[in-house]
């Protein structure tokens, strides 16, 4: 797939019709900032900073494995029309993102480069201290990059997000900036909820088979015992299974967290060797049904809980803000 990339684009470059790009809108017309986004994730948070200036689509449905998401022609044509890009940056997308944006032919975009949101992510973890490509390619170069899935996210990416769109409309200023200080807000609310989850799960000992519940793990105190894939990307093999199940049991491990693009078998029978259970976690906002950022972390959240059978207790809730 990945050797196919190269010629798919190519051809659905050629559908995309030389200067339909970035279309120009008069100033002050009124007219929508066409916005595009690698996940819902953040398709959701500019909506929410930009509000009605902008019209947001994004790439991604929810259930993918980011590093590997299949392109459509469709997918060319918004991102051509676009006048921002936006992605989560870290190298997450780094597989398909470079020759989207090359096939689409966006000025604009080639020349004001992309958003990368998390560019510069402070609380940046499993950073590779060295490069070691002779077990595979470790698609985790620059480090973690699901800091989707941190508890921090929303804030961070708002403000970057408001920062450029203020840059791309001066004259919403002010808008933009009660948006994305009323979202802040929400955030803070919501994430009472996910505080007294991590009170509960904390000290809980885990095992991922991709490297994408870290942010999540360390939010929630859990204790990453390992993952089922040797290093990020290279898939599970049996020498590495064995011994992780060794461990797993020697450490009472309980609970294997897979996303929904994993093969399930591969971590049921893992989890299954190990003495634990497979729980399949969200990734990512669903875009199909228009789950916001919060909704998703909610859903996250609530699957830790059932991944140890565990409920918040309701006295505590009845006390929430
Ligand atoms: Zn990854």
């Amino acid at each position: 797939m990945q050797r196919l990339l190269p010629t798919l684009l190519a051809a659905l470059a050629a559908l995309v019709a030389p200067g339909l790009g970035a279309p120009r809108a008069a100033a002050g017309s009124g007219e929508k900032l066409q916005v595009v986004t690698t996940i819902p994730d953040l398709a959701d948070i500019v909506r929410r900073v930009g509000g009605d200036e902008v019209e947001v689509k994004a790439i991604a449905r929810g259930f993918e494995n980011l590093h590997t998401v299949r392109l459509r022609p469709s997918h060319m044509v918004m991102v051509s029309r676009a006048k921002l890009f936006v992605q989560v940056g870290l190298a997450l997308e780094h597989g398909w993102v470079p020759g989207l944006l090359e096939s689409a032919r966006n000025s604009r975009i080639m020349a004001d480069g992309p958003l990368n949101v998390a560019e510069d992510w402070p609380y940046l973890i499993e950073v590779p201290l060295t490069l070691d490509r002779s077990t595979g390619v470790d698609i985790h170069p620059l480090g973690n990059p699901h800091v989707n899935l941190d508890p921090r996210f929303g804030a961070f990416a708002a403000q970057r997000i408001r920062d450029r769109l203020k840059e791309l409309r001066p004259e919403a200023a002010a808008a933009i900036d009660a948006n994305c200080a009323a979202y802040e807000k929400e955030i803070e609310q919501r994430g009472q909820r996910w505080k007294r989850v991590a009170a509960l799960v904390k000290g809980r000992k885990v095992v991922q088979y991709h490297k994408e519940f870290s942010y999540l793990c360390l939010a929630n105190g859990l204790e990453m015992v390992g993952a089922l894939e040797p290093q990020p990307g290279v898939p599970p093999t049996p020498r590495h299974l064995a011994q992780l199940a060794k461990q797993m049991r020697a450490e009472g491990v309980q609970v294997v967290v897979h996303g929904p693009w994993t093969p399930g078998r591969i971590a049921e029978d893992a989890a299954a060797r190990g003495g634990a259970r497979a729980v399949e976690l969200p990734v990512m906002a669903q875009r199909d049904n228009g789950e916001t950022w919060l909704d998703f972390m909610d859903r996250l959240h609530d699957g830790l809980l059932a991944a140890w059978d565990l409920e918040l207790p309701p006295e505590e809730e009845d006390s929430s803000r």
